[in-house]
């Protein structure tokens, strides 16, 4: 084997060639897989053949392979979970990013790297509105984004009672109580498992789900100790953001940390329209979103940022002498290097196509992207609440709409139909005890065509949903 430049050629010349035809196939597929992964499962190649095979026939043993098995996520038709499509300029760079090789752990070692991933940052902390001297740290998603913001509160509010978590580890540990509200995402739950803090305490909410400050409270005054206070931006059902402003003032009344979960609702901190409703989040000390979903580009980008840094790297710094690391002091920390910042040492240098993304999009185009969503999403909502038997069960503030078609029976069975269907993919999901149609409006590519074939797509549904049912 050799590692002539010909020798990559005709298997990225391939790679080009298939995703150009899935990429244009977007528009007329249906948006579901058409087999399942017990179907695939029993066609793949079975045990590792022995001898080798040429790079650019793989490729297209895998096109084909995968091609009736793939979901059209980055359809303007996909409206499922909260998932965002790819930017152009994004998926370009990322394709970069896999070809340039970089480990994107240290300054010294990748500088391209890591100075676009800065300007990423920076670029981020602006349009978010979020100090800008806190770091960024690129993470898989956000789940580990939320666990980067939460690790760093943990080591901080255990230092505020005197307790060196790096040397004396959690055991023994005063009780570090952490809040949520009831609506919080399940994987809140999972990062305070993997951080050892155990069960949250869990705060009411309202209607739309929103954590509700005087519940926050009378909980925290119940007991005392070290305490993180965990917020959200951007509730799955409603898009509802908890009441940053008064839920921070209780917090600071108790010294808690405070976290925000935005993985998709922090956005709305982009347009002017619509950032009222984070009115306050910038006084937070840590924020966890994903650039995977509302911004567009390609798995996997989490955001962790953090207002102290020196905490941070606290937490996720190794200094040894082969890392050869960038000079800093505690009182002058510098820009860091990109692994103090993440759990990960090594890594592909994920906070690229964010640059990619933000520097295609401009600031205009950033607040064109986020208001876009949101005018769709009320579009589609604005569409369904016209069809007889329908309604949308919260406010429509944000990108997500939730809607019911009567009973829990007729509502599953719509769901099942629409996905049957293929022309728009929404998911199933229950909230406030009933089941309902869940859109989230992700994607940047949706148009006014793919709102009103998706609302067409949602009358058949409902139409055999009715045959369906007369006929049992
Ligand atoms: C998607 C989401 C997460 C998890 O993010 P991943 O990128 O899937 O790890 C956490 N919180 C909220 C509110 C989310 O929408």
């Amino acid at each position: 084997m050799s590692a002539q430049p010909d020798a990559y050629t005709e298997a990225l010349d391939r790679a080009l060639l298939h995703a150009q035809t899935w990429l244009a196939s977007l528009p007329s597929r249906p948006v579901g897989p058409r087999v399942d992964a017990d179907t695939l499962a029993a066609l793949s190649a079975g045990p590792l053949p022995p001898s080798p095979t040429a790079a650019a026939d793989v490729i297209d043993e895998l096109a084909a392979f995968a091609e009736p098995g793939l979901m059209a996520m980055p359809s303007g038709r996909f409206f499922g979970w909260v998932i965002g499509g790819t930017l152009p300029a994004a998926l370009a760079a990322d394709w970069l990013v896999s070809a340039w090789d970089q480990n994107a752990a240290l300054r010294f070692a990748t500088p391209s790297t890591a100075v676009l991933e800065d300007t990423a940052g920076s670029w981020l902390l602006d349009v978010l509105g979020l100090p800008s001297d806190a770091d960024v740290g690129f993470t898989t998603g956000a789940t580990m984004a939320n666990f980067v913001g939460l690790a760093a509160g943990r080591q901080w509010v255990l230092e505020q009672v005197g307790w060196d978590l790096n040397r004396e580890g959690l055991t023994g540990a005063p009780r570090v109580r952490v809040f949520v509200g009831a609506e919080r995402h399940e994987v809140i739950d999972l990062t305070l498992r993997y951080l050892g803090l155990g069960a949250p305490i869990v705060v009411a909410v309202d209607d739309e789900g929103r954590l509700r400050p005087d519940d926050l409270a009378v909980v925290m005054a119940a007991g005392d100790g070290p305490a993180i206070v965990c917020l959200q931006a951007g509730n799955l059902h409603s898009g509802a953001s908890d009441p940053m402003a008064a839920a921070i003032d209780v917090a600071r009344q108790h010294g808690a940390w405070v976290h925000v979960d935005g993985a998709f609702g922090l956005w709305a901190a982009v347009s002017p329209h619509l950032r009222d409703q984070l009115t306050g989040v910038q006084r937070a000390d840590s924020w966890a979103t994903d650039a995977h979903k509302t911004l567009n580009v390609p798995y996997d980008c989490g955001v962790a940022i953090v207002s102290r840094p020196a905490v941070l790297r606290g937490v996720f710094g190794v200094h040894t002498s082969y890392l050869m690391a960038a000079d800093s002091t505690p009182e002058n920390l510098g820009p860091g290097d990109p692994f103090e910042k993440v759990p990960e040492l090594s890594r592909r240098a994920r906070g690229v196509p964010v640059w990619a993304a933000l520097r295609s999009l401009g600031r205009e185009g950033t607040i064109a992207l986020v208001d876009g969503l949101a005018a769709n999403a009320r579009a589609l909502a604005d569409g369904l609440q016209s069809m007889p038997g329908v309604l949308i069960i919260n406010r429509v503030v944000f990108t997500q709409v939730c809607v019911t078609f009567g009973s829990d029976a007729r509502t599953r069975r719509v769901t099942q139909q629409l996905i049957a269907d293929g022309s728009a993919w929404m998911s199933g999901s229950r909230w406030k005890d009933r089941d309902i149609l869940r859109i989230s409006v992700s994607n940047w590519s949706t148009d006014a065509a793919d709102v009103a074939l998706s609302l067409t797509a949602v009358e058949r549904a409902c139409a055999a949903a009715d045959r369906d049912a007369e006929r049992d």
